[in-house]
């Protein structure tokens, strides 16, 4: 963490297309990691797309704070206690992009009635709170219903997965219709990051 500045060059120097983000608030969460002030010297080091992932409480509140401080896309909760369509439409009003996120024990078909609104969904392939995790598998389901149903509409949303995402997990997501991959623990423990990186890319179309 003392180095993010050096590790931000590292990761644009592999080839990673976006920096993702993971606010906890020791609330909706159990973990506490970051937030605005952090965010703020973030962007002033990197042009990076920041996929800020908030993992809190009370998302709305903060939506305008994220945006001002260089977020490109916020992606919020739909277990969290902030009206799902009214923090939608208060990101869009920001300029920026909107996205949803669903826990693993949260069904595919809540998400359906704001995809019209929406610019991804996160299936979160983990339990938020804490990196490190094992995939769970039966998250795969429910990426390719979400997925579906995007087909089935017609619209442009991407499908982002997020927890246990490496080169052996990938392949199945991808399958399923996941086009946005968040890998933390895989890419960083890695020997060489850049070939860690297009292992998860290959056979990308998006
Ligand atoms: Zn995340």
């Amino acid at each position: 963490m003392l180095r993010l500045g050096s590790e931000i060059k590292k990761l644009e120097d592999n080839g990673i297309d976006m920096l993702h983000f993971d606010v906890m608030d020791g609330i909706f969460v159990n973990n506490i990691t970051f937030g605005l002030p952090v965010l703020k010297q973030v962007r002033k080091v990197t042009d990076i797309t920041l996929d800020v992932h908030l993992m809190i409480a009370d998302p709305i509140k903060y939506v305008s704070s994220f945006a001002e401080s260089g977020a490109d896309i916020i992606c919020f909760h739909l277990e969290s206690s902030s009206d799902t369509l009214e923090t939608i439409r208060a990101i869009k009003s920001c300029g920026v992009k909107a996205a949803l996120a669903i826990k693993p024990a949260t069904p595919a078909e809540s998400v359906f009635e704001y995809l019209p609104y929406l610019d991804m969904v996160l299936v979160m392939t983990v339990e938020p709170g804490f990196g490190g995790q094992s995939f769970i598998p039966e998250t795969i389901d429910k990426i390719r219903k979400v997925r579906s149903r995007i087909s089935e509409l017609g619209l442009d949303v991407d499908v982002e997965v997020d927890g246990g995402i490496n080169d052996k997990t990938s392949p199945a997501v991808r399958e399923a219709g996941a086009n946005v991959f968040v890998s933390g623990s895989y890419l960083f423990a890695a020997d060489n990051m850049a070939q860690a990186a297009n292992s998860l890319k290959e056979d990308m179309t998006c």
